[in-house]
């Protein structure tokens, strides 16, 4: 299949043909021609199957019979709104906008908050014809009438169950609600809950189903691996495998902003270049840590799930949990981000016992169990000389220091490694399918296993999974 029997433009087959596209991706396959019929659309497609030209191209399409070269603002009104849930995927959506519609002379703009808005309130008054935008700046905009959407024909909801999850459902029903009645509604989400199915009820007119991934699946070019470790001892952890595995670039998630700064820090202690991203960073400050981290410059970037949303980091090999989310989808998100575009990924999630719940329920989504994988000083000692006491690393004695530490509670899931997974018992870091035959007491005298320890030989701890590196693309 190539992009010219799509029927797309001339122009358009250009600028595609520019990016060293050779065919379209079976989202792109499945939605142009949909769209290009002014269909509504439901897609459920993560980031990195291409989803976003698989709109823009057939939206700049639509809205190219009109494009013009006029000065006047009155022949350019908003004819396409684009809404984002985070700054970064609007402003990646728009650049894309632009690539993509480089031959057309169609104005786009995006408006996100955290900036200065007079800048942008100057732009929508010259005219733009595709605007992309974070739902809260846009209603500023609306406020301050600096735009007018009474000509929207398309309305685009990119990762319409990221914008619920942050709250902007009210927004965006107050921006629906100045947006003409006739109008074609381009809905796409990672995952399909109910919510977001009550508001593509509302929302949608016998939409085309357009489905890339079976539902709530990765993307099967990502493997993921599980180490098994202490909490204080993540860090370490951390730094080893950046070393031993040859990372060059990782995006490293943390549940918490506060978490991100300190990581980032003790990273660059550790002598590895690291750069945080969340949201109490300013634009300029994400931006940056963005580019030093596309061209090299740092090797960890550390994340929070709403910071790092609907990044485009082209060929990002590892995806690494620093933390485990509390929500399974979140993992899917934050996977989203390597694997794309046909290349391979690795998603690597440290996790200490008081984890072990959420990653019963990520193995639940994925229908799947994890491999376990035990790094050589991280995990317990091989089998004790006879004599010796057998010693494991029990929540008791090694607790996070994490604010956000629960208490843990037995596994909910049901496949066989989070079934036998208790983390109210000992945890036993190389056996976890196993449940614990004896949970020797340990004395003020049991030394602990970690930084205190000898450490033991590498391959006997290896936990049966080749600890081999990952070669990041070039
Ligand atoms: P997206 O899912 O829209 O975030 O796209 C993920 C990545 O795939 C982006 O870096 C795009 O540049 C790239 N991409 C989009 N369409 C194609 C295509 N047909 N062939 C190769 N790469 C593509």
């Amino acid at each position: 299949m190539s992009f010219a029997s799509l029927k797309l433009l001339p122009e358009l087959l250009r600028a595609v043909a520019d990016q060293g596209y050779t065919e379209p991706t079976p989202i792109q396959v499945k939605a142009i021609p949909p769209i290009l019929e002014r269909r509504d659309i439901m897609g459920c497609a993560q980031t990195g199957t291409g989803k976003t030209a698989g709109f823009t191209l057939p939206l700049l399409q639509l809205l190219a019979p009109q494009a013009n070269t006029s000065l006047s603002p009155a022949r350019h009104p908003v004819r396409a709104l684009i809404l984002a849930p985070t700054r970064e995927l609007a402003a990646q959506v728009q650049e894309s906008v632009r690539t993509y519609g480089r031959y057309l002379p169609l104005r786009s703009t995006v408006v996100y908050g955290g900036i200065d808005i007079d800048p942008q309130m100057k732009t929508l008054h010259e005219g733009v014809e595709i605007l992309v935008a974070t739902p809260g700046r846009l209603l500023d905009h609306l406020q301050q009438k600096s735009v007018n959407l009474s000509r929207v024909e398309i309305l685009v909801l990119d990762e319409a169950d990221r914008m619920l999850d942050m709250g902007f459902l009210p927004d965006i029903k107050r921006i629906l609600a100045v947006l003409p009645r006739q109008r074609q509604n381009l809905l796409f989400s990672a995952t399909f809950s109910d919510e977001i199915r009550r508001l593509a009820d509302q929302l949608l007119h016998s939409p085309t189903m357009i489905e890339v991934a079976r539902r709530n699946a990765p993307a099967d070019l990502v493997s993921h691996q599980v180490y098994e470790v202490a909490a204080p001892r993540k860090r370490a952890l951390l730094a080893h495998l950046i070393r031993t595995r040859d990372i060059r670039q990782a995006l490293v998630f943390v549940r918490m902003k506060r978490d991100a700064n300190r990581l980032t820090r003790e990273l660059v202690r550790d002598g590895i270049a690291a750069t945080a991203i969340h949201s109490d960073r300013t634009q300029g400050e994400r931006e940056q840590a963005l580019a030093e981290f596309k061209q090299g410059k740092s090797t960890a970037l550390v994340a929070t799930d709403i910071a790092a949303r609907g990044l485009d980091i082209e060929e990002l090999p590892f995806v690494i949990n620093y933390e485990l989310p509390h929500t399974p989808e979140d993992y899917l998100h934050r996977i989203g981000r390597t694997g794309r575009a046909g290349l391979p990924g690795e998603a690597i999630s440290l996790v200490s016992p008081e984890e072990a719940r959420y990653l019963a329920d990520v193995e639940k989504l994925l229908k799947r169990s994890i491999p376990r994988v035990t790094a050589p000083g991280f995990g317990r000692e091989r089998e004790p000389a006879a004599g010796h006491h057998r010693v494991r690393t029990g929540a008791a004695h090694e607790r996070p220091r994490e604010r956000h530490e629960r208490k843990p509670q037995p596994a909910r899931a049901t496949s066989a490694a989070a079934v036998n997974h208790n983390p109210e018992s000992v945890f036993d870091f190389s056996k976890p399918y196993e449940p614990a035959p004896d949970a020797t007491p340990r004395t003020a005298h049991t030394p602990l296993p970690g930084r205190n320890r000898p450490q033991r030989p590498t391959a006997a701890l290896l936990g049966g999974m080749p600890a081999s590196g990952h070669k990041p693309k070039k």
